[in-house]
Protein backbone atom coordinates (compact mmCIF):
# COMPACT_ATOMS: atom_id res chain seq x y z
CA UNK A 1 0.00 0.00 0.00
CA UNK A 2 1.30 3.34 -1.19
CA UNK A 3 0.41 6.60 -0.27
CA UNK A 4 -0.29 8.55 -3.51
CA UNK A 5 -1.39 12.36 -3.87
CA UNK A 6 -3.03 13.41 -6.72
CA UNK A 7 -3.54 16.76 -7.67
CA UNK A 8 -6.29 17.94 -10.31
CA UNK A 9 -5.92 21.44 -11.73
CA UNK A 10 -8.55 23.82 -13.04
CA UNK A 11 -9.51 22.22 -16.70
CA UNK A 12 -9.79 18.80 -14.90
CA UNK A 13 -12.45 20.05 -12.29
CA UNK A 14 -14.02 22.48 -14.98
CA UNK A 15 -17.56 20.99 -14.94
CA UNK A 16 -19.64 18.49 -12.74
CA UNK A 17 -19.33 15.96 -15.61
CA UNK A 18 -15.26 16.06 -14.98
CA UNK A 19 -15.46 16.45 -11.20
CA UNK A 20 -17.40 12.96 -11.14
CA UNK A 21 -14.80 12.00 -13.81
CA UNK A 22 -11.77 13.07 -11.13
CA UNK A 23 -13.79 11.22 -8.25
CA UNK A 24 -13.89 7.86 -11.08
CA UNK A 25 -10.19 7.84 -11.22
CA UNK A 26 -9.25 8.60 -7.69
CA UNK A 27 -11.58 5.47 -6.45
CA UNK A 28 -9.94 3.43 -9.16
CA UNK A 29 -6.55 4.12 -7.18
CA UNK A 30 -8.12 3.73 -4.04
CA UNK A 31 -9.37 0.29 -4.75
CA UNK A 32 -6.11 -0.57 -6.48
CA UNK A 33 -5.09 -0.76 -2.63
CA UNK A 34 -3.36 2.88 -2.00
CA UNK A 35 -3.94 5.83 0.35
CA UNK A 36 -4.95 8.62 -1.38
CA UNK A 37 -4.69 12.53 -1.01
CA UNK A 38 -6.25 14.68 -3.54
CA UNK A 39 -5.46 18.38 -3.95
CA UNK A 40 -7.47 20.55 -6.87
CA UNK A 41 -7.91 23.78 -8.11
CA UNK A 42 -10.79 25.81 -8.76
CA UNK A 43 -12.85 24.87 -11.57
CA UNK A 44 -11.26 26.90 -14.93
CA UNK A 45 -11.92 29.99 -15.15
CA UNK A 46 -12.70 30.82 -11.80
CA UNK A 47 -10.05 32.46 -10.19
CA UNK A 48 -9.46 34.91 -13.07
CA UNK A 49 -13.56 35.49 -12.36
CA UNK A 50 -13.26 36.34 -8.64
CA UNK A 51 -10.55 38.36 -9.87
CA UNK A 52 -12.15 40.53 -11.79
CA UNK A 53 -14.81 40.95 -9.54
CA UNK A 54 -12.44 42.62 -6.94
CA UNK A 55 -11.06 44.75 -9.97
CA UNK A 56 -14.68 46.08 -10.12
CA UNK A 57 -14.26 46.87 -6.70
CA UNK A 58 -11.05 48.51 -6.36
CA UNK A 59 -7.95 49.26 -8.76
CA UNK A 60 -5.62 47.94 -6.67
CA UNK A 61 -7.80 45.38 -4.04
CA UNK A 62 -5.82 44.61 -0.56
CA UNK A 63 -3.85 41.55 -1.01
CA UNK A 64 -5.43 40.04 2.41
CA UNK A 65 -8.95 40.64 1.13
CA UNK A 66 -7.79 38.94 -2.20
CA UNK A 67 -6.95 36.18 -0.45
CA UNK A 68 -10.21 36.02 1.18
CA UNK A 69 -11.86 35.83 -2.24
CA UNK A 70 -10.17 33.57 -4.58
CA UNK A 71 -9.51 30.62 -1.74
CA UNK A 72 -13.46 30.61 -2.37
CA UNK A 73 -12.60 29.30 -5.66
CA UNK A 74 -11.06 26.62 -4.30
CA UNK A 75 -13.44 25.82 -1.33
CA UNK A 76 -16.19 25.15 -4.22
CA UNK A 77 -14.40 21.74 -5.79
CA UNK A 78 -13.24 20.31 -2.39
CA UNK A 79 -16.70 19.84 -1.43
CA UNK A 80 -18.09 18.87 -4.73
CA UNK A 81 -15.15 16.20 -5.14
CA UNK A 82 -15.84 14.96 -1.83
CA UNK A 83 -19.72 14.58 -2.58
CA UNK A 84 -19.10 12.93 -5.77
CA UNK A 85 -16.59 10.43 -4.54
CA UNK A 86 -18.81 9.80 -1.63
CA UNK A 87 -21.78 9.36 -4.22
CA UNK A 88 -19.85 6.74 -5.71
CA UNK A 89 -19.37 4.70 -2.55
CA UNK A 90 -15.87 5.74 -1.51
CA UNK A 91 -15.67 7.39 1.60
CA UNK A 92 -14.20 11.24 1.48
CA UNK A 93 -13.62 14.19 3.63
CA UNK A 94 -12.62 17.95 2.59
CA UNK A 95 -10.48 20.30 4.24
CA UNK A 96 -9.30 23.88 3.32
CA UNK A 97 -5.59 25.02 3.82
CA UNK A 98 -6.07 26.13 7.32
CA UNK A 99 -8.24 23.21 8.77
CA UNK A 100 -5.25 20.68 7.74
CA UNK A 101 -3.60 23.20 8.84
CA UNK A 102 -0.78 24.16 6.02
CA UNK A 103 0.96 27.42 7.97
CA UNK A 104 2.43 29.72 5.71
CA UNK A 105 4.12 33.02 6.23
CA UNK A 106 2.05 36.30 5.69
CA UNK A 107 2.84 37.39 2.63
CA UNK A 108 -0.34 37.82 1.01
CA UNK A 109 -0.98 36.47 -2.43
CA UNK A 110 2.45 34.82 -2.77
CA UNK A 111 3.14 33.20 0.76
CA UNK A 112 5.61 30.41 1.41
CA UNK A 113 4.70 27.26 2.59
CA UNK A 114 6.15 26.94 5.98
CA UNK A 115 4.92 23.57 7.93
CA UNK A 116 2.42 21.19 7.26
CA UNK A 117 0.77 19.49 10.15
CA UNK A 118 -0.30 16.08 8.47
CA UNK A 119 -1.64 14.19 11.57
CA UNK A 120 -5.48 14.62 10.53
CA UNK A 121 -5.05 13.67 6.96
CA UNK A 122 -3.44 10.49 8.44
CA UNK A 123 -6.39 9.96 10.83
CA UNK A 124 -8.56 9.93 8.54
CA UNK A 125 -6.61 7.89 6.00
CA UNK A 126 -6.02 5.47 8.48
CA UNK A 127 -10.55 5.21 8.62
CA UNK A 128 -10.18 4.69 5.28
CA UNK A 129 -11.37 8.06 3.85
CA UNK A 130 -9.89 9.87 0.83
CA UNK A 131 -8.96 13.13 1.68
CA UNK A 132 -9.96 15.72 -0.38
CA UNK A 133 -8.00 19.07 0.58
CA UNK A 134 -7.68 22.60 -1.55
CA UNK A 135 -4.43 24.04 -2.81
CA UNK A 136 -3.05 27.54 -3.47
CA UNK A 137 -4.13 28.23 0.15
CA UNK A 138 -2.66 28.05 3.42
CA UNK A 139 -3.25 30.31 6.76
CA UNK A 140 -0.69 32.60 7.89
CA UNK A 141 1.06 31.26 11.55
CA UNK A 142 0.96 34.62 13.24
CA UNK A 143 -1.89 36.22 12.36
CA UNK A 144 -4.16 33.52 11.29
CA UNK A 145 -5.03 35.15 8.09
CA UNK A 146 -5.78 33.03 5.24
CA UNK A 147 -3.42 33.36 2.87
CA UNK A 148 -2.31 32.01 -0.93
CA UNK A 149 0.32 30.27 -2.63
CA UNK A 150 0.88 32.48 -6.03
CA UNK A 151 -1.20 31.51 -9.26
CA UNK A 152 -0.84 27.99 -10.25
CA UNK A 153 -0.23 27.26 -6.23
CA UNK A 154 -1.61 24.47 -6.06
CA UNK A 155 0.66 22.14 -7.63
CA UNK A 156 2.78 23.23 -4.79
CA UNK A 157 0.01 22.69 -2.37
CA UNK A 158 0.15 19.07 -3.32
CA UNK A 159 4.09 18.81 -3.23
CA UNK A 160 4.21 20.02 -0.16
CA UNK A 161 1.69 17.48 1.42
CA UNK A 162 3.68 14.79 -0.32
CA UNK A 163 6.74 15.87 1.11
CA UNK A 164 4.83 15.83 5.20
CA UNK A 165 3.60 12.85 4.30
CA UNK A 166 6.33 11.18 2.88
CA UNK A 167 4.21 10.18 0.00
CA UNK A 168 5.78 7.47 -2.48
CA UNK A 169 4.82 9.79 -5.70
CA UNK A 170 2.87 12.97 -6.41
CA UNK A 171 0.58 12.60 -9.07
CA UNK A 172 0.29 16.23 -10.79
CA UNK A 173 -2.93 15.37 -13.28
CA UNK A 174 -3.36 18.11 -15.93
CA UNK A 175 -4.31 19.01 -19.68
CA UNK A 176 -1.15 17.96 -21.55
CA UNK A 177 -0.30 14.03 -20.88
CA UNK A 178 3.46 14.86 -19.94
CA UNK A 179 6.27 16.83 -20.61
CA UNK A 180 7.09 17.11 -24.01
CA UNK A 181 10.41 17.77 -25.86
CA UNK A 182 8.88 20.84 -26.86
CA UNK A 183 5.85 22.96 -27.52
CA UNK A 184 4.25 20.76 -29.84
CA UNK A 185 2.19 23.78 -31.53
CA UNK A 186 5.69 24.75 -32.80
CA UNK A 187 6.98 21.31 -33.49
CA UNK A 188 4.16 18.50 -34.16
CA UNK A 189 6.92 15.87 -34.13
CA UNK A 190 7.34 16.94 -30.22
CA UNK A 191 7.76 13.93 -28.16
CA UNK A 192 7.02 13.08 -24.54
CA UNK A 193 9.48 12.90 -22.22
CA UNK A 194 9.18 9.49 -20.16
CA UNK A 195 11.73 11.07 -17.23
CA UNK A 196 13.49 14.44 -16.67
CA UNK A 197 15.26 15.29 -13.94
CA UNK A 198 14.38 18.38 -11.73
CA UNK A 199 16.96 20.63 -12.74
CA UNK A 200 15.94 19.64 -16.38
CA UNK A 201 12.28 20.65 -15.47
CA UNK A 202 13.24 23.78 -13.91
CA UNK A 203 15.15 25.36 -16.65
CA UNK A 204 12.42 23.93 -18.69
CA UNK A 205 9.29 25.21 -16.92
CA UNK A 206 10.83 28.53 -16.07
CA UNK A 207 11.74 29.17 -19.83
CA UNK A 208 8.08 28.84 -21.02
CA UNK A 209 6.71 24.67 -20.53
CA UNK A 210 3.98 26.12 -18.51
CA UNK A 211 3.10 22.39 -17.04
CA UNK A 212 4.58 22.70 -13.57
CA UNK A 213 4.08 25.96 -10.95
CA UNK A 214 8.06 26.42 -10.52
CA UNK A 215 8.00 26.60 -7.05
CA UNK A 216 6.60 23.64 -6.79
CA UNK A 217 9.48 21.84 -8.80
CA UNK A 218 11.84 23.32 -6.47
CA UNK A 219 10.08 21.90 -3.39
CA UNK A 220 9.96 18.55 -5.05
CA UNK A 221 13.62 18.65 -5.66
CA UNK A 222 14.11 19.74 -1.96
CA UNK A 223 12.38 17.06 -0.37
CA UNK A 224 13.02 14.34 -3.08
CA UNK A 225 9.48 14.28 -3.91
CA UNK A 226 8.82 12.03 -7.03
CA UNK A 227 6.66 14.07 -8.96
CA UNK A 228 4.48 13.00 -12.17
CA UNK A 229 2.73 14.60 -14.66
CA UNK A 230 -0.23 13.11 -16.51
CA UNK A 231 -3.58 14.28 -18.38
CA UNK A 232 -6.82 13.65 -16.43
CA UNK A 233 -8.09 12.59 -19.97
CA UNK A 234 -5.87 10.44 -21.66
CA UNK A 235 -4.58 6.99 -20.36
CA UNK A 236 -0.20 7.07 -20.07
CA UNK A 237 2.24 6.82 -17.60
CA UNK A 238 2.91 10.68 -18.24
CA UNK A 239 6.46 12.29 -17.55
CA UNK A 240 7.80 11.26 -14.04
CA UNK A 241 10.54 14.02 -13.08
CA UNK A 242 13.35 12.74 -10.58
CA UNK A 243 16.47 13.27 -9.52
CA UNK A 244 19.24 11.83 -12.17
CA UNK A 245 20.40 9.45 -9.97
CA UNK A 246 16.51 7.50 -10.40
CA UNK A 247 17.06 7.79 -14.45
CA UNK A 248 18.22 3.77 -13.91
CA UNK A 249 19.70 3.73 -17.68
CA UNK A 250 23.50 4.20 -17.85
CA UNK A 251 24.67 7.33 -18.61
CA UNK A 252 25.97 6.44 -22.23
CA UNK A 253 21.96 6.78 -22.90
CA UNK A 254 20.93 9.31 -21.22
CA UNK A 255 19.74 11.92 -24.02
CA UNK A 256 21.99 14.75 -24.58
CA UNK A 257 19.12 17.22 -24.83
CA UNK A 258 15.77 16.43 -23.13
CA UNK A 259 14.16 19.52 -24.36
CA UNK A 260 13.94 22.69 -25.96
CA UNK A 261 12.33 25.62 -24.33
CA UNK A 262 11.72 29.22 -25.64
CA UNK A 263 10.50 32.28 -24.50
CA UNK A 264 8.70 35.05 -26.32
CA UNK A 265 7.93 37.19 -23.09
CA UNK A 266 11.59 38.80 -23.51
CA UNK A 267 13.14 42.74 -24.48
CA UNK A 268 16.66 43.57 -24.52
CA UNK A 269 18.29 46.88 -23.19
CA UNK A 270 21.45 48.47 -24.55
CA UNK A 271 23.39 51.10 -23.02
CA UNK A 272 25.76 52.26 -25.70
CA UNK A 273 29.37 53.98 -25.29
CA UNK A 274 29.60 53.49 -21.21
CA UNK A 275 32.75 54.91 -19.79
CA UNK A 276 34.88 51.58 -19.46
CA UNK A 277 35.59 51.51 -15.93
CA UNK A 278 35.10 49.82 -12.47
CA UNK A 279 31.77 49.84 -10.75
CA UNK A 280 29.57 50.82 -14.06
CA UNK A 281 27.92 47.44 -14.25
CA UNK A 282 26.55 48.23 -10.37
CA UNK A 283 25.53 51.61 -11.66
CA UNK A 284 23.71 50.02 -14.67
CA UNK A 285 22.20 47.41 -12.94
CA UNK A 286 21.55 48.33 -9.52
CA UNK A 287 18.86 51.14 -10.02
CA UNK A 288 17.23 48.47 -12.30
CA UNK A 289 17.08 45.83 -9.52
CA UNK A 290 15.87 48.09 -6.67
CA UNK A 291 12.92 49.03 -9.16
CA UNK A 292 12.05 44.84 -8.91
CA UNK A 293 13.03 44.12 -12.31
CA UNK A 294 14.64 40.56 -13.13
CA UNK A 295 17.60 40.70 -15.19
CA UNK A 296 18.22 37.92 -17.25
CA UNK A 297 20.91 37.59 -19.78
CA UNK A 298 23.89 40.19 -19.64
CA UNK A 299 26.43 41.17 -21.87
CA UNK A 300 29.13 43.47 -21.73
CA UNK A 301 31.58 44.19 -25.00
CA UNK A 302 34.91 44.84 -25.12
CA UNK A 303 35.66 47.87 -24.51
CA UNK A 304 37.62 50.04 -27.39
CA UNK A 305 38.82 53.81 -26.68
CA UNK A 306 37.80 53.79 -23.34
CA UNK A 307 33.96 52.91 -23.76
CA UNK A 308 31.62 49.74 -23.44
CA UNK A 309 28.52 48.89 -24.61
CA UNK A 310 25.87 46.81 -22.21
CA UNK A 311 23.58 44.61 -23.13
CA UNK A 312 21.11 42.51 -20.64
CA UNK A 313 17.81 41.44 -20.92
CA UNK A 314 14.20 42.06 -19.13
CA UNK A 315 10.27 40.83 -19.00
CA UNK A 316 8.78 42.97 -21.95
CA UNK A 317 6.38 44.13 -19.58
CA UNK A 318 8.97 45.56 -17.84
CA UNK A 319 10.84 46.97 -20.66
CA UNK A 320 9.01 50.54 -20.64
CA UNK A 321 10.35 50.94 -16.82
CA UNK A 322 13.54 49.90 -17.05
CA UNK A 323 14.26 51.80 -20.25
CA UNK A 324 12.57 55.03 -17.98
CA UNK A 325 15.48 54.05 -15.63
CA UNK A 326 18.58 53.70 -18.06
CA UNK A 327 17.91 57.03 -19.29
CA UNK A 328 18.40 58.49 -16.14
CA UNK A 329 21.76 56.41 -15.65
CA UNK A 330 22.81 56.97 -18.72
CA UNK A 331 22.86 60.70 -18.49
CA UNK A 332 24.59 60.43 -15.14
CA UNK A 333 27.29 58.31 -16.58
CA UNK A 334 27.70 59.46 -19.81
CA UNK A 335 26.76 57.17 -21.99
CA UNK A 336 26.07 57.78 -25.55
CA UNK A 337 22.72 56.21 -26.23
CA UNK A 338 20.24 54.17 -24.65
CA UNK A 339 18.08 51.56 -26.93
CA UNK A 340 15.66 49.06 -26.55
CA UNK A 341 13.99 46.17 -28.57
CA UNK A 342 11.04 43.67 -27.43
CA UNK A 343 11.11 41.98 -31.19
CA UNK A 344 13.62 39.03 -29.15
CA UNK A 345 12.90 35.78 -27.95
CA UNK A 346 15.25 33.22 -26.14
CA UNK A 347 15.56 29.71 -27.16
CA UNK A 348 17.23 27.01 -24.73
CA UNK A 349 18.63 23.77 -24.97
CA UNK A 350 18.06 21.79 -22.04
CA UNK A 351 19.89 18.46 -21.07
CA UNK A 352 21.67 17.21 -18.02
CA UNK A 353 23.70 14.76 -20.58
CA UNK A 354 25.53 18.21 -21.60
CA UNK A 355 27.68 18.41 -18.32
CA UNK A 356 29.76 15.29 -20.14
CA UNK A 357 29.68 15.84 -23.09
CA UNK A 358 31.32 18.66 -25.44
CA UNK A 359 30.33 19.98 -28.73
CA UNK A 360 26.70 20.92 -28.23
CA UNK A 361 27.19 24.62 -28.85
CA UNK A 362 28.65 24.58 -31.83
CA UNK A 363 26.35 22.24 -32.80
CA UNK A 364 23.36 24.61 -32.23
CA UNK A 365 25.32 27.36 -33.42
CA UNK A 366 25.73 25.76 -36.75
CA UNK A 367 22.25 24.60 -36.95
CA UNK A 368 21.04 28.49 -36.29
CA UNK A 369 23.76 29.77 -39.07
CA UNK A 370 22.44 26.70 -41.56
CA UNK A 371 19.10 28.54 -41.04
CA UNK A 372 20.51 32.16 -41.47
CA UNK A 373 19.35 33.11 -37.96
CA UNK A 374 21.72 35.04 -36.75
CA UNK A 375 22.31 35.08 -32.86
CA UNK A 376 22.11 38.09 -31.00
CA UNK A 377 22.95 36.67 -27.30
CA UNK A 378 24.56 33.67 -25.50
CA UNK A 379 24.25 32.24 -22.53
CA UNK A 380 25.26 28.97 -20.60
CA UNK A 381 24.77 27.07 -17.67
CA UNK A 382 26.12 23.13 -16.98
CA UNK A 383 22.88 21.90 -18.24
CA UNK A 384 21.55 24.90 -20.50
CA UNK A 385 22.46 27.23 -23.36
CA UNK A 386 20.37 29.93 -24.56
CA UNK A 387 20.30 32.29 -27.06
CA UNK A 388 18.66 35.51 -28.00
CA UNK A 389 17.06 35.64 -31.69
CA UNK A 390 14.66 37.51 -33.51
CA UNK A 391 11.23 36.43 -33.03
CA UNK A 392 10.30 36.12 -36.61
CA UNK A 393 12.81 33.53 -36.62
CA UNK A 394 11.54 31.73 -33.20
CA UNK A 395 9.52 28.48 -35.18
CA UNK A 396 12.19 27.80 -38.02
CA UNK A 397 14.78 28.08 -34.69
CA UNK A 398 13.20 25.40 -32.64
CA UNK A 399 12.00 23.13 -35.67
CA UNK A 400 15.47 23.18 -37.10
CA UNK A 401 16.98 22.56 -33.76
CA UNK A 402 14.49 19.76 -32.72
CA UNK A 403 15.32 17.81 -36.11
CA UNK A 404 19.04 18.51 -35.73
CA UNK A 405 19.31 16.91 -32.27
CA UNK A 406 16.80 14.75 -33.07
CA UNK A 407 14.66 14.53 -30.66
CA UNK A 408 12.09 13.65 -32.39
CA UNK A 409 13.34 9.86 -32.43
N1 LIG B 1 -6.76 28.45 -8.70
C1 LIG B 1 -5.43 28.98 -8.63
C2 LIG B 1 -5.04 29.57 -9.97
O1 LIG B 1 -5.80 29.56 -10.89
C3 LIG B 1 -4.43 27.99 -8.18
C4 LIG B 1 -4.23 26.82 -9.10
O2 LIG B 1 -5.05 26.54 -9.94
O3 LIG B 1 -3.20 26.16 -8.99
O4 LIG B 1 -3.95 30.07 -10.11
MG1 LIG C 1 -1.79 24.84 -13.07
Amino acid sequence: MAIIVQKFGGTSVGNVERIQHVAKQVAKTVSEGHQVVVAVSAMSGETNRLTALAKEMQDRPSRREMDVLLTTGEQVTIALLSMALQAQGCPAISYTGWQVPIQTNDVHNKARIEHIDGKKITDQLGQGKVVVVAGFQGIAMESGDITTLGRGGSDTTAVALSAALNADECQIYTDVDGVYTTDPRVVPEAKRLDTVTYDEMLELASLGAKVLQIRSVEFASKYNVPLRVLSSMKEGGGTLITTEENFGDSDMEKPLISGIAFSRDEAKLMVLGVPDKPGVAFQILGPVSDANIEIDMIIQNQGIDGTTDFTFTVSRNDMDAALEILEGVATKLGAREVMSDDTIVKISMVGVGMKSHSGIASNMFKTLADNEINIQMIGTTEIKISVVIDEPSLELAVQSLHEAFELDK
